[in-house]
């Protein structure tokens, strides 16, 4: 198997705050991103304690604190952040400066998208997770740029990593061959037992072998998010050594997140963000 460029890292700070990073972004010293974990925040209950989503039944002043905490470390602004309203589609929207601040509070317009892309320096775009994949893409060719992408099971089926870069050659003729990848920690196959009518869809989709789906002893089928989405990169062009792989499992680490099967439903959400820094 080819050489992948490690994984994302988990840093613990001062104050309790504890985040990923992929060294194979950071190195670079042209990009600001993390993961977060719940640790490190103000929340309480089930929510503990640093929980970045509004709709889960948070009080908003709690979470507005979060996003300060987890933003404040990085040097951004969190009444900058620039989030989206994910509806587990393919849709993908560019973001300036003009958006600043887009769904940085309760209330507001926010675009109806699972993938954001900006080519403006200091604009922190975030998704929000508790087991789907946040996919991180850079450029740092002549005109650089960095993209979140938001994967379900539905995005994923729907290969929401091959969309973007399709969409990013296009529309910004990135080569996929110098695109930064990260995986970001995603429900594992064993823990993610999905039903037959799921299964089905990936089998037509061809994702019907190991590692991607397999047939559990019990009932429904084992499906492989990871996995997959790692192969619809490739396939779109992006290379192994260019990919830092994921090796957490939201579901499998109750202590560092936040799991919406584990704990079902009632959960937080973990937050992703990328930003072109200078
Ligand atoms: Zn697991």
């Amino acid at each position: 198997m080819p050489e992948t460029a490690g994984n994302f890292l988990l840093h613990q700070v001062h104050n309790g705050l504890a985040f990923l990073q992929a060294p194979l972004f950071a190195d670079t010293g042209r990009i600001d991103h993390a993961f977060s974990t719940r640790l490190g925040g103000v929340s309480t209950g089930y929510l503990a304690s640093l929980n970045t989503a509004f709709h889960v039944g948070d009080a908003d002043e709690n979470v507005l604190e979060n996003r300060r905490i987890f933003f404040n470390y990085f040097q951004y602004d969190y009444r900058t952040l620039v989030s989206s309203v994910q509806v587990h589609g393919t849709g993908i929207q560019v973001f300036d400066q003009t958006n600043s601040g887009e769904g940085a509070f309760p209330a507001g317009n926010r675009s109806r998208c699972d993938a954001l892309v900006t080519a403006v320096p200091g604009v922190p775009l975030t998704a929000y997770s508790a087991d789907c994949q946040l996919i991180y893409f850079a450029y740092l060719e002549n005109k650089p740029l960095v993209a979140l992408a938001h994967a379900g099971w539905k995005g994923t089926l729907g290969n929401i990593g091959g969309k973007v870069i399709k969409y990013l050659k296009e529309h910004f003729s990135v080569r996929p061959e110098r695109l930064l990848i990260g995986l970001g920690p995603v429900v594992c196959r064993s823990c993610y037992l999905v039903d037959k009518e799921v299964a089905v869809k990936f089998q037509e989709a061809g994702w019907s072998k190991k590692p991607y789906l397999e047939r559990s002893q019990a009932t429904g089928y084992y499906l492989d998010l990871n996995a997959i989405n790692l192969e619809q990169l490739r396939r779109a062009g992006v290379k192994d050594h260019n990919i830092a792989v994921n090796c957490w499992c939201t579901s499998c680490s109750p202590e560092l997140f936040y799991s919406y099967r584990r704990d079902k439903g009632s959960t937080g959400r973990m937050l992703g963000f990328i930003a072109l820094n200078g």
